[in-house]
């Protein structure tokens, strides 16, 4: 059985139909990116699952469950967001416990997950540090350590690296994918980059125009594309 499935999903901001009619069905454990050009509906897909903005129409369901008019936090996802959206006056520590203080955790157990998240994230000698006082790639494992804290169904990542220089981009890349083997959780990551895409994914999801154009493996998508958009965009020289 599915771990996540949209059905019929649709999405419409005033007249503009961002996504006409999507389904899709996401295992349990799998890493899944969607990926498409700019403006082809790969962050309003993200967050219609996430609950951060309602369907127009269709079905979203997590687990067997109907969660289409299930609020965001209590969806069980956790959402990724770029390290900039860390809290600057606050340390690691605090940044990483804050989800949990927000949903009432007692203080025992919000340390004992803090210290967990830390260790997996090689952050440890950095919990009393403040973000300013950290590198690019240490705020966005404090950004993932926010996540992990939660436990949750699945880990939902928008562009997390593009504001990271090409090498550090590298290195997360390697992390991400390392942290997925070791949770075995699902995760959703959207990128504009093929690259990424190519590198990270079980299932690659092109979208253009909020429509599937093809759901495949990085190595099926390759060697037998749908149609010229998905052989030109996995083809495209970066
Ligand atoms: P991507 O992440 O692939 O770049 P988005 O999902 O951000 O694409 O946007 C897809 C389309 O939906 C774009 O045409 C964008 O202008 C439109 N859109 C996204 N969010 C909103 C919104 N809150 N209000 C109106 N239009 C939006
Ligand atoms: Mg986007």
């Amino acid at each position: 059985m599915a771990q996540i499935t949209l059905d019929g999903v649709n999405k419409v901001f005033g007249k503009n139909t961002v996504i006409p009619s999507l389904n899709l069905e996401i295992g349990k454990g799998e890493f899944v990116v969607f990926v498409g050009p700019s403006g082809s509906g790969k962050s309003t897909l993200l967050r219609l699952i996430a609950g951060l903005e309602e369907t127009s129409g269709g079905r979203i369901s997590i687990e067997g469950k109907d969660v289409t008019m299930t609020p965001c936090g209590e969806r069980g996802l956790a959402m990724v967001f770029q390290s900039y959206a860390l809290y600057p006056h606050m340390t690691v520590r605090q940044n990483m416990a804050f989800p949990l203080e927000m949903v009432g955790e007692s203080k025992a157990s919000t340390a004992a997950k803090v210290e967990d998240a830390a260790r997996v994230l090689d952050l440890t000698r950095f919990l009393e540090r403040r973000p300013s006082q950290l590198s690019g790639g240490q705020r966005q494992r404090v950004a993932i350590g926010r996540a992990i804290v939660r436990n949750p169904t699945a880990f939902l990542f928008d562009e997390p690296l593009s504001n990271l220089d090409a090498a550090l981009r590298g290195s997360m890349r390697l992390e991400i994918m390392k942290l997925h083997q070791q949770l075995e959780s699902t995760m959703i990551y959207v990128t504009h980059d093929q690259v990424e895409a190519m590198t990270m994914a079980d299932r690659i999801v092109v979208l253009n125009h909020g429509v599937i154009e093809q759901v495949g493996t990085p190595q099926e998508l390759y060697e037998r594309p749908a149609n010229l958009f998905v052989a030109e965009f996995i083809g495209a020289p970066k």
